[in-house]
């Protein structure tokens, strides 16, 4: 006491301390207060720290092996977040594919034309992927159409029981093409396919958004980081348990066991990076690849390219764009993709080539292919 009031004395600049009390000694308090809190907080910080853990479950779901990998403290029960996140992707697909009786998508394509499709209130969000698609559509001069399918459905590329339509096939089926032939309204949620023939599929864009609903599902329930990936459609948030940054390569388009680069590169942000390719989901007949991704000018595969990865934000625009830019063609796909920064695009083409927008890893435009131009 007698410290403290020589100290009061001496540094208060009161002649007679004991006329005003000083408020020192509260403050002294207050601040030892604030250092007993962030001395706790940064122990407390530590331990969550080393409580991180990472947990990675596969799923076979919407046609492809779903990888779901999250870091969380241990508190948040990172495999019952895993979960969650496998939930809202299953969801997704119950919504949107093509092979379920009930979902949007097959609803809408058995009605006639010019039939509205009223959504339930738990379907509503699926109007901003119809919409989502719709503005593809116009940036890339419809070579994104999800009324592809009304020729698609023609085309199977199942190796086992491949299927290719013939010319008279694609030439009827083909005036259903159009995109601006769905119709969206918000107001009365409705989706209505005004043309006779039309018919959608969400195949190019639908798995994107279910690794979109995933991530924020995890980014909501407290995982401190995550990597999502749907068959080469991927998103990332915050870091693995050590601090490092998530890794990721891209398929080689030819060789299964190869990766562009070998030694992958690092995501040192938040973001999507999704790969569409000709390999996914093809068959060869007489020497020549038919694959999934048609041009819906044609309604055959669009030749030219091998693969196009995307990097955006959202796993569902990426998604969306690399089909997009895969119809295009380097050409006129490097031009939108410039147009839409901060998007950055890799175009693998036939030939073997790699060509990149500026914000392309190096490691990535470097690569040189050691096969291209196989079938
Ligand atoms: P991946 O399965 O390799 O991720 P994409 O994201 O490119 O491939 O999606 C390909 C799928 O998109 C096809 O299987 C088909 O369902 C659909 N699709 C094909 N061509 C088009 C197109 N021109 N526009 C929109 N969707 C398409
Ligand atoms: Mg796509």
């Amino acid at each position: 006491m007698s410290v403290l009031h020589s100290f009061r004395w001496r540094y208060s600049g009161q002649s007679d301390p004991r006329l005003r009390p000083s408020r020192r000694p509260l403050l002294f308090m207050l601040g030892l207060g604030a250092l007993y809190l962030w001395v706790t907080w940064n122990i407390h910080r530590e331990k969550q720290g080393r409580d991180l853990t990472r947990v990675k479950q596969d799923f076979p779901m919407m046609g492809t092996l779903v990888e779901i990998t999250v870091v969380a403290p241990k508190a948040r029960d990172p495999l019952g977040l895993v979960e969650g996140a496998r939930k809202e992707i299953a969801r997704v697909e119950d919504l949107l594919s093509p092979y379920k009786k009930e979902s949007v998508v097959s609803r809408l394509n058995d009605l006639p034309a010019g039939a509205s499709l009223r959504l339930k209130p738990e379907e509503a969000d699926v109007l901003g992927v119809f919409e989502a698609a719709r503005t593809i559509s116009d940036w890339s001069g419809g070579a994104f159409d999800i009324t592809f399918a009304s020729v698609g459905n023609l085309w199977s590329f199942d190796p086992g029981n491949p299927r290719i339509p013939t010319q008279e096939e694609i030439a009827k089926a083909l005036p259903g093409i159009g995109y601006k032939n769905v119709v969206t309204d918000r107001q009365a949620a409705t989706i209505t396919l005004a043309k006779e023939g039309t018919r959608v599929g969400l195949g190019a864009i639908a798995k994107g958004w279910a690794v979109d609903r995933a991530v924020e599902y995890l980014k909501k329930k407290g995982a401190t980081g995550a990597m999502v990936n749907a068959g080469g459609d991927l998103r990332v948030f915050g870091k693995k348990e050590d601090g490092s940054a998530w890794t990721i390569e891209i398929q080689h388009p030819r060789e299964k066991s190869r990766h562009i680069p070998e030694e992958g590169f690092p995501l040192e942000k938040d973001i999507a990076v999704v790969t569409s390719g000709d390999y996914e989901r093809a068959v060869v007949v007489d020497g020549k690849r038919y694959h999934h991704i048609l041009d819906p000018r044609t309604g055959m595969p669009a030749w030219g390219l091998m693969s196009v990865t995307v990097w955006a934000s959202s796993a569902m625009w990426a998604d969306g764009l690399a089909t997009a830019f895969f119809v295009l063609g380097p050409e006129k796909g490097l031009a939108l993709a410039a147009r839409l920064k901060p998007v950055e695009a890799a175009f693998i083409t036939e030939d073997g080539k790699i060509l990149c927008t500026p914000g392309v890893p190096d490691s990535i435009r470097n690569t040189r292919l050691s096969q291209g131009g196989l079938p």
